[in-house]
């Protein structure tokens, strides 16, 4: 036996069970490819996700390159996250003072 799989900690918190031992499907809404929980499925470079990535797995169908100077690929909701880092809703920023 190899080291097929490996324990690590989630974003939430919990630990999860990853590697290319453990069978899981895509997590993609609606998509039923059978995929397993290795790195070349992963959203992100590091299993658990980091500041870029969900720690999602994906099929090859929904994982996309990662932006320039980045590793690993990208789930299509971290890619347009990661896209262009001055996108960062300005609204969100702005505060109205619209006293009347
Ligand atoms: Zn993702
Ligand atoms: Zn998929």
């Amino acid at each position: 036996m190899g080291n097929m799989y490996s324990f690590v900690t989630g974003k939430n918190g919990q630990e999860i069970k990853v590697g290319y031992g453990v069978p899981t499907t895509c997590e993609q809404p609606r998509c039923t490819e059978k995929i397993d929980r290795g790195l070349g499925y992963l959203c992100g470079s590091v299993h658990g996700g980091d500041e870029y990535s969900c720690g999602g797995y994906f099929c090859g169908q929904h994982l996309y390159m990662a932006p320039e100077g980045h590793l690993g690929n990208r789930c299509i909701l971290c890619r347009d996250n990661g896209a262009d880092p001055t996108e960062h809703s300005p609204d969100a920023m702005v505060v109205t003072f619209s006293a009347s």
